[in-house]
């Protein structure tokens, strides 16, 4: 395993497992805040439920990225992953967009990385082979570059909101029109073909779409949020309709049967007219689709565990009400590899993290490290409670939560747990003795007598506390990644740790094995969005 980052990654055969113990790189039981994007203040937290890499996005509209590289997903050439604690920033100015741009959303494929900037643009990175890169296929895109071609009728069309699968990406638009481009072997596209036809040596092909579609069949809908699993799709429109379209395994489409559908399709359940029970909210997982109405009830279809009602053997053949959560408004509803997550207002706390998952066998829920790490049932999430969670990035083997500071976040653990901070206040380096008690950077542990400071305080200050080198960086690497660097900017961190071998489990994803994306996007009909205080953290369990 060398030094390299877990993140994302499963363990793979041969030998027992090693329980966390020095390990460099140990799964996280529970929430640990990141260190590295301490003091960055995050408006939104982005993966994929077969995603291994993440963005995070900051109020100024930069991205954060890291996780796993596969296919330069993260639009860096020559290393295989980016380490969490030494994340990669990216501004739209430097992709050659306006001074004024932000990044506003994104979505992760396995391989394959979209963002969409306040000018409308879709920039994507990563693998291509299929063109879900929204480029003439190729191996890979190393960098980002920006998608052409969302037109409708001579118009342009501005993106607002995006999300992928393994061989596809969808797009929709602040009009509300939907554009898909990629692979349509599973009907993925939309657009009504899956292009099947038998080329020279017997074998079968499939349309790829390399530049991006316009879905007629949602024509004169206007959709308001989309969500993809690895090989499905569902959008929800202003009125509460959901559609579903793509690979229809385990029923996850919820029509009540597997057939596979190439043109987007209302479900019946969510179809109307009576509008509590329309639809606000769509998830694709990795074999599911989840539904959260408008009164905020929680439905399910598809595979989404391992035995009994819900698994392959007995899928959710229609959309149908988690029994454990049924009386929770759900505000927020994700799905990772193998996680289901709500967040729902508490009686005590403004929101209850419920977290689930039948296969959860490295510490993605992170309920503790002395709680079973798999739950079958909605499961309230001890270690996050009276933490206001309001984003949750579930990846296939890693969690992210995005919470404002509190009280409770100073009892949560810090990732890494040790950085080896100066023994000495850094400004005079010298150790008082006995009543000596410098303050300590909520970041990098570095100590400071207050007297040290410019200027010097006087009290301890209230809340958390950020040492000048780290309010001069913010979201700079680190611990054994902060490697010291000339005071010039412009350049940014890159995790300088050694390559591994590639993952070619590309296509085996696309079969039988659950894996895919879950995303709900901030503009739902479910209305919770706190105002974004002061500096968010980042809340990090699993791999
Ligand atoms: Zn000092
Ligand atoms: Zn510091």
């Amino acid at each position: 395993m060398g030094t390299r980052p877990k993140l994302g990654r499963k363990e793979r055969g041969g030998g027992p497992k090693v329980e966390n113990e020095d390990k460099p790189n140990p799964d996280l039981l529970e929430p640990h805040t990141l260190r590295s994007l301490s003091n960055v203040q995050a408006v939104s937290i982005h993966t994929g439920c077969s995603g291994c890499h993440f963005v995070v996005i900051d109020i100024d509209g930069n991205a954060w990225l890291f996780g796993r590289n596969g296919s330069n997903a993260l639009g860096v050439e020559g290393v295989e992953y980016i380490s969490e604690n030494a994340p990669r920033k990216l501004s739209p100015v430097e992709l050659g967009a306006g001074k004024k741009t932000k990044f506003v959303h994104a979505a992760c494929g396995r391989n394959h990385t979209l963002l969409v900037d306040s000018d409308g643009a879709v920039w994507t990175a990563g693998a291509n082979t299929y063109g879900q890169c929204g480029h003439p296929t190729c191996p890979d895109i190393s960098a980002f570059k920006q998608v052409a071609g969302f037109q409708h009728q001579g118009n342009k069309e501005h993106a607002i909101q995006v999300s992928a699968g393994v061989t596809f990406s969808v797009v929709l638009t602040a009009s509300g029109k939907v554009f898909s481009f990629g692979s349509a072997e599973k009907g993925q596209l939309g657009n009504g073909t899956t292009g099947e036809r038998i080329t020279t040596g017997n074998k079968t092909a499939y349309d790829i779409e390399p530049y991006p579609i316009y879905i007629k069949e949602l024509d004169g809908k206007q959709i308001v949020q989309i969500t993809s699993g690895p090989q499905h799709s569902a959008a929800v429109d202003i009125e509460g309709v959901v559609y579903v379209w793509g690979y229809n395994g385990y029923c996850r489409l919820g029509l009540g049967n597997q057939v596979d559908v190439l043109k987007p399709k209302a479900v019946p359940q969510f179809a109307g007219p009576n509008k509590p029970t329309m639809g606000a909210m769509v998830v694709g997982g990795p074999s599911n689709t989840v539904v959260v109405d408008r009164q905020g009830m929680y439905w399910m279809a598809g595979k989404w565990k391992n035995s009994g009602e819900g698994s392959s053997g007995s899928p959710y053949s229609t959309f149908r009400v988690m029994q454990d959560i049924m009386t929770c408004k759900i505000l927020l509803a994700r799905c990772g590899g193998v996680t289901h997550w709500a967040l729902t207002p508490d009686d005590d706390d403004p929101v209850m993290t419920v977290g689930w998952g039948q296969n959860a066998a490295n510490g993605e829920l992170g309920l503790g490290p002395d709680e079973p790490k798999s739950a079958t049932k909605p499961t309230r999430h001890v270690p996050l409670t009276g933490i206001e969670v309001f984003d949750i990035a579930a990846g296939q083997n890693t969690t992210l939560f995005l919470a404002p500071p509190s009280e409770k976040m100073s009892d949560v653990p810090r990732h890494p747990l040790e950085v080896n901070p100066p023994a000495t206040c850094v400004a005079c380096s010298t150790d008082h003795g006995e009543d000596d008690d410098p303050l300590e950077c909520e970041k990098c542990d570095s100590p400071y007598h207050l007297q040290c400071l410019t200027p010097p305080l006087s009290a301890v200050p209230a809340g958390e506390w950020f040492c000048p080198e780290c309010l001069d960086d913010p979201g700079a690497p680190v611990g054994a990644w902060a490697v010291k660097k000339p005071k010039s900017k412009g350049k940014k961190a890159q995790a300088p740790q050694p390559m591994d071998e590639d993952d070619e489990e590309e296509e085996e994803g696309l079969k039988r094995k659950a894996s895919g994306k879950g995303r709900g996007g901030e503009k739902t009909g479910v209305n919770y969005s706190p105002e974004p205080t002061s500096n968010f953290k980042y809340l990090m369990e699993s791999e």
